[in-house]
């Protein structure tokens, strides 16, 4: 069998945004890719589609945030963002409280009206608890940052269901991904640009791809023709998982995947907001998003909400998250030699990179990639 039958310069395995952009760069180059890709749609996790005028997210909430203003024009130039500011609420048996962790959390947690209070509380908390020093793990890094009330009641469970370990063993980055302020600003993120597509990702992919010079081939599994696929092509990128590329053999790195449960409702407005947590232990899934909140926008009269659960990676299951602890960091790094030994293959992405990456992340790095790919050819 033979697949490069058009002399593609590029083997591009999955349509992710790592994938897509760098096709498309290749493509503005007079470069020609063939794109494979296992599932029946392009864009990876970023897939949409609509419902009833809503866009919703197949693989989870994608929210589009960064500092980094070459990645948000870059992406600006496929489509319009909306201006969407997340902003979550957790439910905690009942209890409603303001994410991420700020003066308004502060107040409903323990009613302190000003900074120095909720800081004087914090610290009395971190105290009692005897943490100091350098945190060890995602628990003493929560209880440092906000408190044993806060850690018990939105943290422990939340971050346990989420990543099917105790808190006690899992790395402290984790937690710092979310802002901690001692002002009343619900804003998820920090970061300086934000939104989501007003006619979802989708739209993005597909003028990313419609190039004559790329051909997608959705429903094609790399490793069905690896061999093949290897001798064939110049050059390879790259951008499933990486320890699946070398067959395993250090051993399984962990991941986390995720399922997801949706419903239509006969209503405008169900939960009052794009994304609630659950952050108990006895509710089985992490967060319920109701999609017409992230466009403001419904027109039938109907909403689409889904249920995000946490469940256990195996192979036969999509790998979501990567679970960057010191010992799968230390087995990526044998894969990560591995893979510099091959010249012709390029590994990116969230899986190639095993890296808990954001979209706009993976955005800089195709980028960067890209910039060394073509140097010399761009003036
Ligand atoms: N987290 C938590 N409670 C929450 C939300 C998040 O303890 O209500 C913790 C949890 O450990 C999670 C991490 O913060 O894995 C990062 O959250 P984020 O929302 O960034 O996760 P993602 O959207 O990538 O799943």
């Amino acid at each position: 069998m033979k697949y490069n039958t058009k002399d593609y310069d590029y083997l591009i395995v999955g349509s992710g945004p790592y994938g897509s952009i760098f096709a498309y760069e290749a493509a503005k180059r007079g470069k020609r890719s063939l794109i494979i890709e296992k599932r029946q749609n392009v864009g990876g996790n970023m897939y949409t589609h609509k419902k009833h005028g809503i866009n919703v997210h197949d693989f989870g909430a994608h929210i589009f945030h960064t500092d980094n203003k070459e990645v948000w024009d870059y992406i600006n130039q496929f489509t319009e963002f909306n201006g969407y500011i997340n902003q979550v609420v957790a439910n905690y048996k009942g209890e409603l409280y303001n994410l991420p962790f700020n003066m308004n959390t502060f107040y409903q947690m323990w009613g302190v009206k000003t900074p120095e209070e909720a800081a004087k509380k914090i610290a009395e908390q971190r105290e009692a608890a005897g943490i100091s020093g350098m945190p060890k793990n995602l628990e003493e890094q929560a209880i440092s940052l906000i408190g044993t009330d806060i850690y018990i009641k939105l943290i422990k469970d939340y971050t346990e269901k989420q990543w099917g370990r105790k808190a006690t063993e899992l790395p402290s980055f984790i937690i710092r991904r979310l802002p901690v302020r001692y002002t009343f600003d619900n804003n998820y993120f920090n970061h300086r640009y934000q939104g989501v597509p007003v006619d979802g990702y989708s739209v993005i992919f597909k003028k990313m791809l419609e190039s004559e010079l790329i051909d997608v081939k959705c429903g094609n599994d790399f490793f069905d023709d690896k061999e093949i696929y290897l001798n064939e092509f110049p050059k390879i990128v790259y951008t499933g998982m990486i320890d699946s590329f070398f067959d395993y053999k250090f051993g399984e790195l962990e991941y986390r995947s995720v399922r997801f449960e949706s419903e239509t409702i006969d209503s405008n407005n169900v939960q009052g907001n794009a994304v609630i947590n659950y952050t108990d232990a006895e509710t089985p899934f992490t967060r319920v998003m109701e999609w017409r909140h992230f466009d403001k926008k419904s027109d039938e009269g109907k909403s689409v909400l889904t249920k995000e659960f946490p469940q256990d990676w195996d192979r036969s299951k999509e790998a979501y998250y990567p679970v960057n602890d010191q010992k799968n960091s230390k087995l990526f790094k044998l894969y990560r030699l591995e893979a510099d030994k091959l010249k012709n293959v390029h590994f990116g992405g969230r899986l190639g990179n095993y890296q808990y990456y954001d979209m706009d992340q993976v955005f800089g790095a195709a980028l960067k990639t890209i910039e060394k790919e073509f140097k010399g050819m761009d003036k």
